[in-house]
């Protein structure tokens, strides 16, 4: 075993950080403002080369791995107290294929970094609803987003991936090579190996989309939710729509005296022609009296961005998730009942309408389970770093309540959406046995010793006696 004494990665060109250098705090900060670790090193790679050098290394020195891609994991999975961050931060390339209509992903880019490549073409595929999302844990966990009810969620776009294995080979897993990995990679999350690139189909968009939110007043919350399950119910796929429950975010498109106010949102996106989604949404902005419609025309990377600052960098969060089978009256009325009962008015509830393209890609095809589940909601608990654990304690018990409320409408649990320890217990919720059972034989196959372990963890099937 190689000692660590000095810190030299055999065969590695990127930035060695360890904790006497000057970055080591920056490098080691991830998204959430709670996440606070220390590892021993992070391996600041340049390519896929540096990623398999920093795999052997950590194997031959026995040290425990974190694989870090936009850093954007409630969990704070990307970090880890005295082991070894892979850190692809600094592998943000993009590249469009305009003959294939793909794009060529590295490991460690963020959605703002596809969106701005692809759209420079009028293209795009399925990403995250806020440009600081990393591609690699979201699309590795699915991938939900605006464009998924027209072209299916991230892994249903993901041509092939090269990935690092947990013996430092590197692979090409796609339909035709390591199949198993590739159904493994699309929903089975970062156990299976470190993804230096991915390769995405990408589809003509925009560049100009209808796309933007519309506020009500908390009290109309049961009217509008009743309103929406039904226009949603028979939206075409070209219309997403998340529904935000909390206060009126202080960003500078709306006016002064409505931020912080409690309110219902209904954001849209619509993937066509501007003309027909105009028509579409025209039911919706025509309801009841909003305090403020910002539907229109909008620059799809825009719409991308839009909501980035209502979540930044450095903020302290705690989620649960849960998918819901349908938004019955029952559901409307403990939703109605819990959603303004944050003490932070930071926090909020979302739920995103599923269906479409997500729903109608063959079940099985990937380690994705839960495709048809209408809609998907995430309870987040939101406060500042200054605030004290009072605030802390009232928040996350807020999120809870509203989760246990939800329990006997609970429909499983979407992987990413998966916080702190007492979400450990729920991945197998989140793949139900059948797929798990599946993701654990493949996992046994790749990484047998549980090498890939910092994450939504699967165990290594043990082969049968
Ligand atoms: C503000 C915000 C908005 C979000 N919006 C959406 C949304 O619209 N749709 C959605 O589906 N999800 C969304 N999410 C959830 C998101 O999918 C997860 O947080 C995801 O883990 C983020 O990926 P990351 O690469 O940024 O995270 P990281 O913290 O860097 O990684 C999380 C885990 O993913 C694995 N991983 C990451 N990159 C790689 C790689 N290249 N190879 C192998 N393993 C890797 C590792 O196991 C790592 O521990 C959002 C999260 C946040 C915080």
């Amino acid at each position: 075993m190689t000692q660590l004494t000095t810190i030299q990665i055999p065969g590695f060109r990127g930035d060695v950080i360890t904790p006497e250098h000057h970055d080591y705090d920056g490098a080691r900060t991830v998204w959430n403002g709670i996440v606070d670790r220390r590892p021993r090193v992070i391996a600041r790679c340049q390519g896929t080369a540096d990623v398999a050098a920093a795999v052997r290394f950590a194997r031959d020195c026995d040290l425990e791995i974190t694989v870090r891609g936009g850093g954007h994991n409630v969990a704070g999975t990307a970090v880890c107290d005295d082991g070894i961050v892979i850190d692809l931060s600094a592998m943000r390339a993009v590249s469009v294929d305009l003959v294939e209509h793909t794009a060529l992903v590295q490991g460690g880019a963020l959605w703002g970094d596809v969106d701005h490549e692809t759209q420079a073409h009028g293209l795009a595929t399925t990403g995250g609803i806020v440009s600081h999302t990393g591609v690699g844990g979201l699309s590795l966990g699915g991938g939900i987003g605006w464009l998924m009810r027209k072209h299916g969620l991230t892994i249903d776009n993901l041509v092939e991936a090269e990935v690092v294995t947990a013996t430092g080979d590197i692979v090409r897993a796609s339909a035709d090579d390591h199949p198993d990995l590739f159904w493994a990679l699309r929903g089975g999350g970062g156990n299976f190996g470190v993804v230096s690139s991915f390769r995405f189909a990408l589809h003509p968009l925009g560049p100009t989309v209808m796309a933007g939110p519309i506020f009500w007043a908390a009290e109309n919350t049961t009217g509008v939710l009743r309103f929406y399950r039904d226009f949603v119910a028979d939206a075409p796929d070209e219309l997403m729509t998340v529904v935000r429950l909390g206060t009126v975010p202080p960003l500078p498109v709306i006016g002064d005296e409505l931020h912080f106010r409690p309110a219902i949102a209904v954001a849209s996106c619509y993937a066509g022609p501007v003309a027909d989604g105009e028509r579409a949404l025209r039911p919706l902005r025509q309801y009841g009296a909003p305090l403020v419609d910002l539907v229109g025309p909008t620059l799809y990377v825009d719409h991308q961005s839009g909501i980035d600052d209502t979540v930044p960098h450095g903020w302290h969060y705690y989620w649960k998730g849960t998918n819901l089978a349908a938004l019955s009256d029952a559901v409307i009325d403990i939703v109605a009942e819990h959603a303004y009962g944050a003490t932070s008015p930071r926090s909020y509830a979302a739920i995103f309408h599923m269906g479409g393209a997500v729903a109608r890609a063959p079940r099985g095809a990937t380690a994705y389970p839960e495709r048809n589940v209408d809609h998907n909601m995430s309870i987040d608990a939101v406060w500042l770093p200054e605030q004290d654990d009072t605030v802390a304690s009232a928040e996350t018990a807020w999120a809870r309540a509203f989760f246990d409320a939800l329990e006997p409408h609970r429909a499983g649990v979407y992987v990413n959406f998966l916080d702190f320890d007492d979400d450990t217990t729920r991945i197998r919720e989140a793949y139900g046995d059948a797929n798990y059972q599946r993701l654990a034989e493949v996992k046994a196959e790749y990484d047998p010793d549980n090498v890939f372990r910092n994450n939504k963890n699967i165990q290594p099937a043990t082969p049968a006696r």
